[in-house]
């Protein structure tokens, strides 16, 4: 198979108002950085607008789009997934839909590539406009509290706007998970990887499609896939109890020995309570793993397509 010089992927889900002005300012820098030479895959993640329709429109009229359709709505990451799989280029690029990633970043970040001799670049954010207090004040704590957990060293502040060699992909494509964190597992098949400093823009149109919950399995995920410390924080936290029990174990004996006893309905609840909650806590902490665990040992494929309109002869086959 042919392989063109670059690759855009781009996961979409109901990005209806961006798709027009994403397909005109990324082809637009893939023109200028390798001429006719490119692909661009847009996939439509069971996107409930018109979506898909304005990806065929694209595809019919700009043979270098592919437009994938996934079956349902896979979510972010298998959706990107789905398009790293078909896309056949030396060189990828992965950008969001929104435009808060800009594509006009192409030429410095090849140049990066090319001078640093790297298989990856990727996109840090020094700046985030238009997004809201809460929304970057999770996000900076939770790429902190992830560096802190894994042992996999993860950049801070960085999406999955990035540019990738084809080697590095591959590597990426070899690991299986289901649960997919795929910012980690860039960083975790190593190669050189070095970082590129950008301020992101605000959403193009519609709203941010990571919701709070979302935002909480997507951190999940990233926890449980890159760190067992969790794990560890039971017999961490049952160590400590210990000495608390030890402690108060001499004060109770002391007590008795003097004539005293102690009294306590207050402080047996709060005990009572306090342990309840902390075996509570340790417990969901391990039906999360539990649960990933279960999901990964089912081994389904991680997306299923329903259609595909542009050129895709040829290609790795779809699914797993
Ligand atoms: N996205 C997707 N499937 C989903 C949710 C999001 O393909 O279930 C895409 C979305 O269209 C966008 C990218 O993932 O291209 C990032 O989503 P978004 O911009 O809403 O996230 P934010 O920038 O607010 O973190
Ligand atoms: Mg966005």
């Amino acid at each position: 198979m042919r392989r063109p010089a670059l690759s855009i992927v781009v996961p979409c889900y109901n990005e209806e108002g961006c798709l027009q002005a994403l397909h005109a300012r990324v082809s637009a820098v893939a023109h200028a950085a390798v001429g006719d030479d490119h692909e661009i895959v847009l996939v439509n993640d069971g996107s409930r607008d018109g979506s898909w329709r304005v990806m065929q429109a694209l595809a019919a009229a700009d043979p270098r789009v592919i437009a994938i359709n996934l079956s349902r709505n896979h979510g972010h990451q298998l959706a990107l997934t789905a398009g790293l799989d078909l896309c056949a280029g030396e060189q990828i690029l992965i950008i969001d839909a929104d435009l808060q990633d800009p594509p006009e970043l192409l030429a410095d970040m090849r140049e990066a590539m090319v001078r640093e001799e790297a298989d990856v670049v990727y996109a840090v954010r020094r700046k985030r406009e238009g997004e809201t207090l809460f929304k970057r004040l999770t996000a900076s704590a939770f790429y902190r509290v992830l560096d802190r957990v894994t042992d996999t060293p993860i950049p801070l502040d960085t999406g999955d706007f990035r540019l990738m060699s084809r080697r590095a992909l591959d590597a990426l494509l070899s690991l299986p998970e289901q649960a997919r964190f795929i910012r980690g597992m860039v960083a975790w098949v190593g190669f050189r990887q070095v970082p590129f400093m950008y301020d992101r823009a605000e959403r193009l149109a519609g709203d941010s499609k990571y919701p709070l919950a979302k935002m909480i399995a997507f951190a999940l995920d990233a926890v449980t896939g890159f760190s067992t410390a969790p794990l560890r924080f039971a017999s961490h936290v049952g160590l400590a109890l210990t000495g608390v029990t030890v402690v108060m174990f001499l004060y109770v004996v002391g007590s008795f020995v003097l004539g005293r006893t102690v009294q306590g309905w207050t402080s047996t609840m709060l005990v009572v309570l306090f342990l309840g909650s902390v075996q509570m806590f340790v417990l969901g902490m391990i039906g999360e793993y539990l649960g990933r665990l279960y999901v990964e040992s089912k081994r389904r494929p991680l997306y299923l397509v329903a259609d595909i309109a542009g050129p895709v002869q040829g290609r790795a086959s779809l699914g797993y």
